[in-house]
């Protein structure tokens, strides 16, 4: 395969949930990319899909959730997400067992409380590359250092009821990059931790990336640490991608989706402190009551009447970026095709706060 080819696509994955006799839209024709090496956020607010994302990709969906259109490339094998018959099945449960790994956001569901944490990334480490016990617990005590666990050796004794949350993260992570993964897929993996520990998370992950060249798929729904942590962008509201691109600065400095620029303005940012915090009015819709056209349609400033019922075309925009609006941000025309004189900085809709 070419170097050119990203290590994952997801490609017009639609996923249903089935309650109460009918069924409602989850995820709506998402589409992405990781690079090999590269970092995506998939970044959206509470129920906008990013945990059925992930559970999609890894083929562990709760039982009343159905995917009705959706192909997957990883690492150059093709799947077809919406026919899981007993093989395909099969083969996605492989590559959790070696291409994919996952950090969630709750170490306690990852691990098991009644066996010591060094054991069980030794248990991941064997099953990966069939090493005998004695090398894997070696070689677990390296990758808890890896991790920033000072005293290893002591630690990987322990259960997890023993160590701090900040610990049992690290823990977490440990296992997961024993297994040597190409992919690792985060689901809010720092939100149960306070700041400090969160911030040593995090430079964790970026230590880990260059050491370990996987590509990472991070979930989160707090922008500032896509800034400090990715490379590029996927921006979801209501099961819908918004706005996506592998340039992350050009999102932040110039969103052209409504919704990704009312994101940024109610980020804190410390320049401007003292200032009042935009707060986007209303809330997400259900699966329920979310509009024909543009999900974000209801609580949008740049609303246009075609919005609610127009279905969004997926139309790419400047640059590539991905831009699922009908009149993007800085079109002074309120085509989706943006003005060349509009594509330099005057076309920022508010001052750029300092994310880098
Ligand atoms: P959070 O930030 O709160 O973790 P999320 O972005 O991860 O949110 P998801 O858990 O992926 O959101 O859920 C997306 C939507 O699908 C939500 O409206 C949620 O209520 C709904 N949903 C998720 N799982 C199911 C299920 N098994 N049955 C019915 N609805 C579900
Ligand atoms: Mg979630």
């Amino acid at each position: 395969m070419t170097s050119r080819e990203p290590l994952l696509s997801v490609e017009d994955l639609t996923l249903k949930v089935r309650v109460g006799g009918a069924e409602w839209a989850a995820l709506e024709h998402l589409s992405f990319d990781v690079g090999y090496g590269e970092a995506r956020g998939l970044v959206g607010e509470s129920g906008s899909g990013k945990s059925l994302t992930l559970r999609a990709i890894l083929g562990l969906l709760p039982p009343n959730a159905v995917i009705t259109s959706g192909r997957m490339q990883f690492d150059g094998d093709e799947f077809d997400l919406a026919r899981q018959g007993k093989q395909e099945r099969r083969r996605l449960e492989r590559l959790r067992g070696a291409g994919i790994s996952m950090i969630f956001q709750e170490p306690s569901v990852a691990l098991n409380p009644v066996i010591p944490v060094g054991e069980q990334i030794v248990d991941a480490v064997m099953r990966r590359d069939g090493m005998r016990r004695a090398a894997a617990r070696d070689y677990a005590i390296h990758l808890m250092e890896l991790v920033g666990i000072h005293d290893a050796e002591q630690k990987v004794d322990a259960y997890p009821f023993e160590l701090s949350g900040g610990l049992k993260q690290r823990v977490m992570i440990a296992a997961a990059v024993a297994g040597k993964p190409k992919l690792i897929l985060c689901d809010e993996p720092t939100t149960a931790l306070d700041v400090t520990v969160q911030q040593q998370i995090l430079s964790l992950f970026t230590h880990l990336r260059d050491e370990l060249d996987a590509g990472l798929l991070y979930v989160t729904h707090d922008l500032a640490v896509v800034a400090q942590l990715c490379d590029s962008v996927t921006v979801l509201y209501s099961g819908n991608v918004m706005e996506g691109s592998t340039d992350l600065r050009a999102v932040f400095e110039r969103p052209q989706h409504p919704y990704t620029e009312a994101r940024l303005r109610s980020t804190p940012d410390i320049d401007r402190i003292g200032r009042r915090l935009y707060s986007i009015p209303g809330s997400a819709p259900s699966l329920a009551d979310r509009p024909v056209g543009c999900p974000f349609a209801p609580r949008c400033e740049h609303r246009q009447d075609d919005c609610e019922i127009t279905r969004v075309p997926d139309t790419s925009s400047i640059d590539g970026r991905e831009v699922h609006c009908l009149h993007p941000v800085g079109s002074a025309t309120g085509q989706i095709e943006l003005a060349e004189e509009a594509r330099g900085p005057s076309s920022r809709c508010f001052s750029a706060p300092t994310w880098w």
